[in-house]
């Protein structure tokens, strides 16, 4: 299993080599924390840190 890291530009936590989201190459695999959002519309965390779409998020990248 490849290592995860996450996206400086919209926080999504990947493993490849760019991020499937926004196609940004500037990662970091240092981030801290991690968050799933299911349901971003009714979702405080998602609301808290700007999140429009589910997926995995690096709290702190
Ligand atoms: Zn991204």
């Amino acid at each position: 299993m490849s290592k995860q890291k996450a996206c400086k530009n919209c926080k999504t936590i990947y493993s490849g080599v760019k991020c499937p989201k926004c196609g940004s190459e500037d990662s970091s695999d240092s981030f801290k924390g991690k968050v799933v959002i299911f349901n971003p519309e009714q979702s405080e965390v998602a609301k808290n840190l700007n999140l429009k779409e589910k997926g995995e998020y690096a709290i702190k990248v």
